[in-house]
């Protein structure tokens, strides 16, 4: 009854531009609370929310959350959801900041009591429950997902890791299901470009599908994620079997409501 209270008295102080999006995209607006927030890495803060745990959806979805730009602008930015306690009414996020942009100055500020809007649940992707094994490639944006779908998984399965990280203490760890079998390969990024692929494909390369029929889901930079593509095409999984989503893009700021630039040049 006190998170009833609690849902009601927060949700109708949201924006009307978050409500209305929400209504456009047919999901949920709600004001949520900053609870606690912590620096897990060099590169990724998790952040707690106080919120409607519906927002969160299922294993893959995301949320957006309303921040300011630095000219004091409101602007969405998309994080998944790492995960959720549906007692305690919280989502939990794990939000990259090692680099310079609104969605990393929240991150990095946000202080428990802050208030913030969300539109969720988003995102398409979901764990392809026929796949006997899933491989997840990217970088320590997708983490969070990463590690939610994986724990969705249900035994027996496979879940292979290959993530390109900045520092060692980025290649944080997640505990699965004893019927859930794990490879985890992080790729020190060793100073190369961010939309430089050799090092996922370098780790790709290390990796042999087994025989049965496996799903890959990318999460990460642009340019990296499509050579990716390319590279698993290439070693003979099928179209259908992978599912990409481009979370930023190299030297270019994603767009106002949380895109990257998918443009050719
Ligand atoms: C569906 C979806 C889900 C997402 N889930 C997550 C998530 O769970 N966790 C998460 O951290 N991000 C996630 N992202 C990315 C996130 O929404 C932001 O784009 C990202 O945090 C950067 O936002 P920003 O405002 O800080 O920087 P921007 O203003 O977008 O970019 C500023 C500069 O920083 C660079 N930059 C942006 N992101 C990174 C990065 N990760 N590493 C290095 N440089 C970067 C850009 O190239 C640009 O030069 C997701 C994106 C989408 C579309």
């Amino acid at each position: 009854m006190r998170q009833a209270n609690y849902a009601a008295k927060v949700n109708s102080l949201a924006d009307d531009s978050t409500l209305e999006l929400a209504a456009r995209l047919g999901v949920s607006a709600s004001v949520a609370q900053v609870v606690s927030t912590r620096q897990l890495s060099t590169s990724i803060a998790e952040v707690t929310l106080q919120g409607d745990p519906s927002l969160a959806g299922v294993a893959g979805n995301d949320i957006m959350v309303r921040v300011l730009d630095s000219s004091g602008k409101f602007i969405r930015r998309r994080y998944s959801v790492r995960f959720v306690d549906e007692d305690a009414g919280t989502l939990t996020l794990w939000v990259t900041t090692d680099h310079d942009g609104p969605g990393c100055t929240w991150a990095r500020h946000a202080q428990p009591g802050d208030l913030v809007d969300v539109v969720g649940p988003r995102g398409k992707i979901i764990l392809d429950p026929d796949a006997d094994w899933h491989v997840f490639v990217g970088d320590a944006s997708g983490l969070g997902a990463f590690y939610r779908m994986a724990q969705s998984i249900e035994a027996p399965g496979r879940a292979i890791f290959i993530v390109e990280i900045d520092h060692d203490d980025d290649a944080l760890t997640a505990s699965f299901d004893e019927g859930i079998g794990i490879t985890g390969i992080f790729v020190d990024r060793r100073g190369r470009a961010k939309n430089d692929p050799a090092g996922l494909l370098n780790g790709l390369a290390a990796f042999e599908f087994p025989q049965d029929q496996g799903h890959a889901y990318l999460f990460g930079e642009f340019s990296t994620l499509r050579a990716v593509r390319s590279a698993l095409l290439d070693r003979g999984l099928d179209d259908q079997y992978i599912s990409s989503k481009a979370f930023w893009r190299a030297g270019r700021t994603n767009a106002d409501h949380g895109e990257p630039d998918k443009s050719e040049n």
